[in-house]
């Protein structure tokens, strides 16, 4: 099957395009960093789908093995436990870079918090190296998934990727903010310095199924608090909004991104904005009209909205979010269900 050849509309260089398939493109060999994650999980499923050979890199930090567990014995896939910290090896055409100690309650409520800012800085710098490191040799083609994060407590709104943010360097949230800015900052430099591909994707607050059930992000936090039947917490007066993108419309944007000839910054998200009680009022809906409300104090430094304006990718991706907060929920709850359960389960035994 693997025998017309169509012309390559990504590729530059040698790295890409090697291999003809036959269903109108070349079968890619792919990297995912952070693969056994949440977001890097639904990309892995996506990308083998479409036919692609797939490689995960990922230490477990945040990500589990149940993730990807499914592909298990599919030749196509392989999982390698690694920290990206250290350099590696590898032979591949793309690398979607997305390994980050990502979770906020990791940075925002950990006790050994610096440990955990450490590890921050670790993986967006160094990691983010060793993969540009590599992206160079091979000459293959580079994505990094940075954040909104970057645009800080925005002064602009809806933000475009012309913004250069208002983030606080000492802040409690800064290690993470400053680790994805110098992770884009590197990006750029390789691209400029060692004319190396890369796209740069800026993900706005994404959902879905397999999200970490305890990672302290408000969509899991409800939906979880919601099915335990404990009160939804609300951080300061609920009226900071964000925007929610649902997990595949995300993952069609950085495959778009990828398979484009723009660099980007790219914002990728939902322009839907939402208070924080407008969006417990839609788990309530979704979950269970009856559940409560309970007002917490909120962290320092909480940016206070956040919208993606995202024309420059509708226009140069032709990609936009399809799917809404409201539609987007009840297909995230079975599997919180499910994994609630079993946690149960575990307790009892
Ligand atoms: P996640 O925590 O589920 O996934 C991150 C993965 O990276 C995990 O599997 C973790 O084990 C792995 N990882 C962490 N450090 C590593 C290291 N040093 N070496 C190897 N693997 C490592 O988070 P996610 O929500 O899937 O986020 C994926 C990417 O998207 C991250 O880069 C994150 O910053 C970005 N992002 C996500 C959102 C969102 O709302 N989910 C928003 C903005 C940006
Ligand atoms: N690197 C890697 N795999 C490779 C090539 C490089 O992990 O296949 C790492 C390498 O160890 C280095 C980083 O990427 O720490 C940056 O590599 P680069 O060649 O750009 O810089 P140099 O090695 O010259 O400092
Ligand atoms: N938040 C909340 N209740 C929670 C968790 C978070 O009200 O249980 C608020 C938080 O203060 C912030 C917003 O929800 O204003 C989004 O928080 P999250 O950590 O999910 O994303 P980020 O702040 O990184 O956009």
């Amino acid at each position: 099957h693997e025998s017309r050849t169509v012309p390559n509309r990504g590729s530059k260089k040698g790295g890409v395009g090697r291999v003809p398939v036959g269903v109108g493109r070349r079968r890619l060999r792919i990297v995912v960093t952070g693969g056994a994650g949440f977001v890097g999980s639904h990309l892995v499923d996506k990308l083998l789908a479409r036919g692609d050979d797939v490689i995960v890199i990922d230490n477990f930090f945040t990500g589990r093995k149940e993730n990807v567990m499914h592909h298990f014995g599919d030749p196509k896939f392989e999982l390698i436990r690694h920290d990206v910290v250290e350099p590696i090896l590898l032979e591949v055409d793309h690398i979607y870079h997305l390994a980050c100690p990502a979770s906020p309650v990791h940075y925002k409520y950990n006790p050994v918090k610096t440990i955990i800012s450490l590890l921050n800085y670790k993986t967006n710098v160094m990691g983010t190296l060793n993969m540009l490191g590599l992206t160079k040799r091979i000459g293959a083609r580079f994505l990094l998934t940075s954040t909104s994060e970057v645009y800080g407590d925005p002064l602009e709104h809806p933000q475009k990727e012309t913004y250069w943010g208002h983030v606080n360097p000492i802040g409690v949230r800064s290690c993470y903010d400053e680790g994805k800015r110098t992770a884009e900052t590197l990006t750029m430099d390789y691209h400029r310095g060692a004319g190396v591909e890369v796209r740069i994707a800026r993900i706005f607050n994404t959902y879905g199924p397999r999200m970490c059930l305890d990672d302290g992000r408000v969509v899991s936090n409800f939906v979880a608090q919601a099915i335990r039947k404990q009160p939804l917490t609300v951080y300061g007066d609920g009226n900071q909004t964000r925007s929610f993108q649902y997990v595949s419309d995300l993952v069609d944007g950085l495959m778009a991104l990828m398979g484009s000839e723009h660099i980007g910054p790219f914002n990728l998200g939902n322009p839907g904005e939402f208070t924080m009680l407008e969006l417990a009022q839609v788990v309530k809906e979704t979950i269970d009209t009856s559940a409560r409300i309970e007002f917490k104090p909120n962290t320092d430094d909480d940016p206070h909205k956040r919208k993606p304006d995202i024309s420059k990718a509708r226009e140069l991706l032709n990609w936009e979010p399809k799917i809404s907060l409201r539609e987007g929920l009840p297909l995230m709850v079975s599997d919180f269900q499910n994994r609630i359960l079993n946690e149960n389960e575990g307790k009892g035994n």
